[in-house]
């Protein structure tokens, strides 16, 4: 499973990513809510292992937005607080379960493995996006347009999965190079152009039909034509 822990807290978000790992997951962390939203947006998880208090943004927060963009997205929320309270607040802003602090390892590893079966099983519907007749599979990385299959590369796949997440505005090229190509400072915005000239070869038909990629002046790009 491919699992991001969200954990302020040096020695736990280690302990955790140490025990995820030994049970044979792909691991990632990140210790701030802002980071939290971005990752989650960026790049697909099976699960994640949400703390409740977290700098910049908090868990309940975090869990709002990511669920608001992402429904499917499964989340367990770790919170140190006991109270009746706090656990019908996580739950109310969408996690799908949540363990108190302190839990052991094998209480939390069941919990890991009984989210992460519920979320495979929706996987495929998750990954799917449809476009004027083009439907993308962003798991398996190709497009089907016209009868034809095309394949796409993991960043293309990314490209289109962040420009849809965020459909309701416009990405500019520095976000996209922050967020899809993980902000190497070597890489400039022509790199983008590029990329996306190139994806967009791919999945749209000829300039009569709606963009699935559409360039916006002064800004970057957006997903369809922006605004409707
Ligand atoms: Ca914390």
């Amino acid at each position: 499973m491919n699992v991001l822990i969200v954990e302020d807290e040096a020695s736990l978000r280690e302990a955790l990513v140490d025990l995820l790992q030994n049970a044979g997951h792909d691991v990632a962390a990140v210790a701030d809510g802002e980071s939290a939203v971005d990752r989650c947006l960026a790049q697909r998880f099976d699960l994640v292992l949400l703390d409740l208090m977290l700098p910049r943004l908090d868990g309940m927060e975090v869990c709002r937005r990511v669920k608001q963009e992402r429904p499917e997205q499964a989340i367990l929320m770790l919170t140190a607080r006991g109270s009746e309270d706090d656990k019908v607040d996580g739950l109310k802003a969408g996690a799908d379960d949540y363990v108190t602090k302190p839990f052991g390892a094998r209480e939390l590893l069941a919990r890991v493995e009984a989210l992460g079966r519920r979320a495979s099983r929706q996987e495929s519907i998750s990954e799917h996006l449809s476009f004027d007749g083009c439907e993308i599979d962003l798991g398996l990385c190709q497009a089907h347009r016209d009868g034809a299959t095309v394949k796409l590369t993991a960043r293309e796949a990314q490209i289109l999965r962040w420009l849809h997440a965020h459909r309701a505005r416009a990405v500019s090229r520095g976000e996209l190079l922050e967020h899809v190509w993980g902000a190497r400072s070597d890489l400039q915005t022509r790199t983008v152009d590029m990329t996306i000239a190139n994806l967009r070869q791919k999945v749209e038909r000829d300039p009569a039909h709606p963009r699935i990629v559409t360039p916006v002046k002064g800004v970057g790009y957006a997903w369809g034509e922006l605004g409707t």
